[in-house]
This record gives C-alpha cells, sequence and structure tokens, in this order.
C-alpha cells in the first residue's frame, strides 16, 4: 500500500528518513503517511452456555456464521465501538468484561483485530437485516453442524477453554493517563 499526494493539503509526498526507515511525507505540511492500518473488533457475547452468531448476508464472508463484530472509527473508543455493533448486528445489549484475543494480519492493509468478552444485559436477538439476516445464541453441540467461519470457530474455542481471564480495563490506573484507555491483565 502506498500515496502520493499529501492527504492533508495535495502536495506530493517525497521521502524522508525517519529513524531510519524512508517514509512519504510532506514537504509543506506534517503529515506523514506510515502506512494503511484498519482494527477490528468482534464479540465473544455467552448466555446460559450458548453464543451469540449471526449469520453474514454479503460479502466477504456470505452464508457463514460469524461472532458480531465491525471495524473502530477515529474518535470512538474500542469499548463503545463494540457495545454498538454488537446492539445493531443483533440487538443485543452486553457489556465488555475483558479481551480474550488479538489476532494480527500484516498485509496490503494491516488488520489488527481485537476479541472481547462480553456479558449479556438485555435483549433478544434479532438480525438487522441488512449485514446479518440471522441471529441467536447456540449451543457448542449446535455450532458444530453450522457454517461457522474458521475464525469464529477459533475464537470460540478460545472464550470457552481460554486459562487466563484476558485482559481487564483499569479504571482506576495508578499513574493518571489523560486519553488513554488502559487493559490489564
Ligand atoms: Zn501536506
Amino acid at each position: 500500500m502506498s500515496a502520493n499526494f499529501c492527504l492533508k493539503c495535495g502536495t506530493g509526498l517525497e521521502f524522508r528518513d525517519m529513524d531510519g526507515t524512508m517514509r512519504k511525507a510532506c514537504p509543506r505540511c506534517d503529515f506523514i503517511f506510515w502506512g494503511d492500518y484498519s482494527v477490528g473488533v468482534g464479540a465473544l457475547v455467552i448466555k446460559d452456555e450458548k453464543i451469540l452468531l449471526v449469520k453474514r448476508a454479503h460479502n466477504p464472508g456470505k452464508g457463514y456464521w460469524t461472532n458480531p463484530g465491525g471495524y473502530i472509527e477515529q474518535l470512538e473508543s474500542i469499548e463503545d465501538t463494540i457495545i454498538r455493533e454488537v446492539e445493531e448486528e443483533s440487538g443485543i445489549k452486553a457489556k465488555v468484561k475483558g479481551i480474550v484475543a488479538i489476532r494480527d494480519l500484516p498485509r496490503n492493509i494491516h488488520n489488527l483485530y481485537v476479541a472481547f468478552e462480553m456479558e449479556y444485559l438485555d435483549g433478544v436477538p434479532r438480525p438487522d437485516g441488512v449485514e446479518s439476516d440471522e441471529a441467536g445464541f447456540y449451543s457448542l453441540e449446535e455450532i458444530e453442524s453450522m457454517n461457522v467461519a474458521p475464525f469464529t470457530r477459533w475464537l470460540i474455542q478460545v472464550a470457552y477453554h481460554g486459562e487466563s481471564k484476558g485482559l481487564m480495563k483499569d479504571n482506576d490506573p495508578v499513574v493518571p493517563m489523560h486519553d488513554s484507555i488502559l487493559f490489564k491483565v
């Protein structure tokens, strides 16, 4: 992935040595092209030993059952994003318990995926009719015979059999850190 023009002012980018790495930078303003990245978030909501899954209505992954999730926005915390995505895709209100897995995909657009374990609060599963066309809580036995996406299958295994309690949000860090949302073991 590359860029030829400044995303802020449109000037042609030039290579600049940044701590030993040549990066494309704008000669007129402070813009530096660091690369192309995206961050995905996903939820593992378990209720009465059953896990919340939605069926994808469109490609990529049309027809596959996955855990609900989405991509983060510039100024939205990952916690707010996953709460919103779960409610939008499945109608379920849930709250974050911790981070249970991370997937790193270094490729054209470097993707980092953060998987949350969430506690069911309220609601009956219903698809949004856009991204998902079915939604529900399913037991491990039921999941066996469903067309579950491989990555979701892996996450379900982690959620049920993970030995650590995952990363918990630190709401009262010993050193106040403005604007940082901290998670700890
Ligand atoms: Zn510029």
